[in-house]
């Protein structure tokens, strides 16, 4: 039979535009239907402004920080609405980038929601399209559990339009985003409380990162509290929020907001006129070559609930082009050392296996650690400490593991991502030359192991 496209892409975010350029790179016909938000969650509602906040919310200790090197300044003052409209101008620019990206390698879009009525068939605004194969690439959306009251909570996709900074603020999860949040509520000034339900935040993080993490934010005055989670929410009269505890605590707020994971975006997509099949989480199974059960219908990214960050989409995006139109330079997504940064203030970035992670794999471990005052704080009064560590296997010397807590972690774990990727063992980092004065360095010239 003769389709219209030879791929048809369902969703325009980070995984959806990368496979569909691809896939039209190699000479594929190829459309892309796209309902809300051209380049998707990263640069609508995640990655992107998160991390623009977060540059906004750091001023705020380098301002601090000047005097001790000499610089007097006025009274700084913050002002969120010049910072939401500077964002969104830029989000607006990006947009247009993502939709020039797309006409220019001769993709056909389509802006409408798109509904899958058959194997072979997609419908979008009233137009019934054929493609050999459908990439189902729809993203993911945050998930608010059904508590007494939940209509008053915002989540992430909120958080980025408020009219203006909430003077109290409470934060309720342990993952990315909450604790990412916080850090950009906290700096900006709001009063801000993390409520995280269990004992500790950051669940499959390293123990000491966690820890440390913690000691950092609490110094900096944010109100952190575990083991504290909300049974109902109440408005009073005048718009202000009453949080009560599942201990009968009540917490007063004039934002309450989510960051309590997200589920895959299946609404309306007619998932019902295929064979596609659902995983117990709710995710789209699909098999190592994302194809689901449906042979004709393939999912990538966030919604088939794997390691939900960009850059995973982007390579599983490029996986599936590769393999339906360029076979012969297919490769598949390797899932172990992807590393990963949390844009909490401090960040944390991070690589391989944790601590806790590589005992229970069966390694024998030796651990590097070290716990630092970076030296650009020096002159100054802040009490910052920066945490470093290395998980190494003692029988094989290989490092499985390299963690941070400090000022531009992400961009040091970036590097060592690609020394653990090619296999490097402690000795290489020790006799790797440091780059002085840097925090960096340090990762180096850990000599000693950490009794245990
Ligand atoms: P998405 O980017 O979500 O794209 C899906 C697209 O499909 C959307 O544009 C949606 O509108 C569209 N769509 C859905 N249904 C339909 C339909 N039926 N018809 C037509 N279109 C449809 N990751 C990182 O790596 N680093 C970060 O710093 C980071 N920060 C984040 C911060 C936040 C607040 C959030 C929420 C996420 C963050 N992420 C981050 C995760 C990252 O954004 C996602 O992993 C990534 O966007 C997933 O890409 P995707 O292609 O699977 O889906
Ligand atoms: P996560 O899955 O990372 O974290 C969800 C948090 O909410 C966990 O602490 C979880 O606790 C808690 N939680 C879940 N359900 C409830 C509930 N009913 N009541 C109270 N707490 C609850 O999700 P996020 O929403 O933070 O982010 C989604 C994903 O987006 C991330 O996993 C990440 O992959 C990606 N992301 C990446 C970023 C980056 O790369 N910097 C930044 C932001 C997002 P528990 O641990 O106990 O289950």
């Amino acid at each position: 039979m003769a389709y219209e496209f030879d791929l048809f892409v369902i969703g325009a975010g980070s995984g959806g535009v990368r496979a569909a350029r691809f896939a039209a790179g190699f000479g594929a016909k190829v459309a892309v239907a796209e309902s809300r938000y051209l380049g998707g969650t990263c640069v609508n509602v995640g990655c992107v402004p998160k991390k623009l906040l977060v540059y906004g919310a750091h001023f705020a200790e380098d301002f601090e920080q000047a005097s001790g090197f000499g610089w007097s300044l006025g009274e700084a003052n913050f002002d969120w609405a010049t910072l939401i409209a500077n964002k969104d101008r830029e989000i607006h620019r990006l947009n247009g980038i993502y939709r020039n990206l797309l006409v220019n390698s001769g993709v056909t879009l389509m802006e409408g929601h798109a509904k899958i009525t058959g194997p072979h068939e997609v419908e979008v605004n009233g137009q019934r399209h054929t493609a050999k194969h459908i990439l189902i690439a729809t993203g993911g959306w945050p998930q608010i559990p059904e508590i007494p009251g939940h209509e008053h909570a915002i989540s992430s996709n909120e958080a980025f339009f408020l009219k203006e900074l909430p003077k109290r603020v409470l934060v309720v999860g342990g993952g990315y985003i909450a604790v990412e949040f916080a850090g950009i509520f906290h700096g900006l000034g709001a009063k801000t409380s993390l409520l995280y339900r269990g004992e500790m935040f950051l669940r499959g993080f390293d123990g000491a990162v966690r820890k440390h993490l913690h000691e950092e934010l609490t110094k900096r005055g944010m109100d952190v509290q575990f083991n504290a989670d909300i049974a109902r929410i109440d408005k009073q009269p005048d718009g202000s929020l009453k949080a009560t505890l599942k201990d009968g605590r009540e917490l007063m707020a004039d934002c309450v907001f989510y960051a309590t994971g997200r589920r895959p975006m299946l609404d309306n997509l007619g998932l019902e006129n295929t064979g596609v099949k659902l995983d117990k989480r709710g995710f789209v199974e699909v098999d190592e070559l994302y194809q689901s059960a449906e042979p004709s219908i393939l999912a990538i990214g966030d919604v088939i609930g794997r390691v939900q960050l960009t850059p995973v989409a982007l390579a599983e995006g490029m996986a599936v082009a590769r393999r339906l139109f360029k076979p012969e330079q297919y490769r598949a997504v390797d899932y172990k050392m992807i590393p990963t940064a949390v844009f909490s203030l401090p960040n944390i970035g991070t690589v391989g296996l944790s601590e806790e992670q590589a005992i229970e794999d069966g390694h024998r471990v030796q651990i590097f650690e070290s716990s630092f005052r970076p030296m650009k704080l020096t002159l100054t009064e802040c009490q910052e400490r920066t945490l470093m560590k290395l998980v190494v296997d003692a029988d094989t010397d290989k490092v499985l593991g390299c963690h941070m807590v400090g000022p531009e972690a992400g961009e040091i774990v970036q590097g060592l991502a690609i020394a653990l990727k090619a296999g490097a063992t402690k000795q290489h980092f020790d006799e790797t030359i440091g780059v002085h004065p840097t925090a960096a360095e340090e990762f180096v010239t850990m000599r000693t192991p950490v009794n245990r």
